[in-house]
């Protein structure tokens, strides 16, 4: 889990893009990955490690995996995030391909959102005009810092040269919509070196910056480093400066803060995230990925050879009832800063949320965590405090 940042502003509900209760996505993972960082834990390999033919043999079950599962949906799809990993690392050429077969697979809006995530260290030039060719118009860069010592203790195999080069690069083939990934609270980083990064990626002009606290997760180097002695773990209260230095700084700059720890120009919120946060529907694809239809959830193997020999079952099946659906709207409706959507709740459950968690929802705001919003007629909307925001974990938890 992320830490959560906090609040900065709350006058941004009336910019949010246009987030339909139909929205559907579909996730791609390539879990590939140049280098393994120190901190990360995600499904990833090295791919040194494995050999070219069989990433071509991921991409053929890839392919499979689609054929069988299309016919299984029926919504317009109105994004598709190909994440991992990294997929810039693989040829363009089979992203070009996947691009190609989802959209003769799936009803695809014509204003749908496609990302793809890159790693500023393995994506070259002319990579964006084959990215932009297949219909791909989102570029999420991880970045994590412009600080070339940072960079390299945390195992990232880039430079800020080459973070800044991508971006332009990006931008030159005609990227507007553009993210980076940055990281705060990360052992050696300072609050300068935070804010220098901040400060350069605001003014390359790119319209969306996603900032997340490092969380240590067992079973990484970063953690036994630490458990070792051998790393200073971050310090708490300047994580917590840097993120409020992180709001000032972006709010002066027009990002709107619309999510915990994601922040956008108007118009540029992610499409895809805010499709898990209202609890929208997706389907996942490839290895150990998630998917959420019919209300219920289920996700692939993460046995890389089963998938490659095309076992493509659903493992971990989680009918949610209807109880656990409005607990959950509500829990993840709550990072959003706007809070959750009274009137889309009550499109979907025919009931008030201020009404079905009105006892949760009053000892909340007796303890300054919960604030009663706008009205809109009826319905009455509710979102985190600013202190709400430092203990977002606490208010989750009560939907759990
Ligand atoms: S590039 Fe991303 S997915 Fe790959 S190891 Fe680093 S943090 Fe993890």
């Amino acid at each position: 889990m992320w830490k959560y940042l906090k609040k900065l502003s709350s006058t941004f509900s009336s910019w949010m893009i246009n987030m339909s209760a139909d929205d559907f996505g579909i996730y791609v993972h390539i879990p590939f990955c140049e280098r393994k960082c120190i901190y990360c834990d995600f499904l990833s390999f090295t791919i040194r490690s494995i050999e070219k033919e069989r990433v071509e043999r991921y991409f053929d079950a890839l392919f499979l995996e689609i054929e069988k599962k299309k016919e299984s949906v029926s919504n317009t799809v109105t994004s598709i995030f190909i994440g991992g990993g990294t997929p810039s690392v693989v040829e363009p050429k089979l992203i070009y391909s996947l691009v190609e077969k989802l959209e003769e697979s799936f009803v695809i809006a014509g204003d749908a959102e496609i990302t793809i995530e890159a790693n500023p260290g393995t994506v070259k030039d002319n990579d964006f005009s084959v990215y932009k060719d297949a219909g791909i118009n989102r570029i999420s860069f991880g970045i994590q810092t412009l600080n070339d010592d940072l960079a390299r203790f945390l195992g990232r195999i880039h430079t800020r040269e080459d973070s800044i080069t991508a971006i332009k690069n990006a931008q030159r083939a005609g990227f507007e919509n553009i993210n980076a990934d940055i990281l705060i609270g990360v052992p050696n980083q300072s609050l300068d070196v935070f804010m220098s990064t901040l400060n350069e990626l605001a003014n390359l002009g790119i319209p969306h910056i996603s900032a997340y606290s490092l969380i240590l997760e067992e079973e990484t180097c970063l953690y036994d480093m630490i458990e070792k002695g051998v790393v200073i773990p971050p310090n708490d209260d300047l994580d917590r400066q840097m993120y409020h230095k992180c709001l000032e700084y972006l709010n002066s700059k027009e990002y709107m803060h619309y999510e915990i720890s994601n922040f956008s120009l108007k118009g540029y919120e992610c499409r895809h995230n805010l499709l898990y946060w209202n609890c929208n529907e997706y389907l996942g694809l490839g290895l150990g990925a998630s998917s959420y239809i019919n209300s219920v959830r289920f996700r692939n193997t993460s046995n890389f050879g089963d998938y490659l020999n095309g076992d493509f079952s659903a493992f971990d099946e989680e009918v949610l009832s209807e109880k656990d659906k409005m607990n959950e709207y509500m829990l993840l409706g709550f990072r959003m800063t706007k809070g959750p959507d009274p009137v889309m709740f009550y499109n979907r459950f025919s009931k008030y949320y201020h009404v079905v968690y009105k006892d949760v929802l009053d000892k909340l705001e007796r303890m300054g965590l919960v604030k009663t919003g706008n009205m809109k007629g009826r319905f009455i909307s509710c979102s985190l405090t600013e202190k709400g925001y430092d203990f977002a974990n606490q208010v989750f938890m009560e939907f759990v």
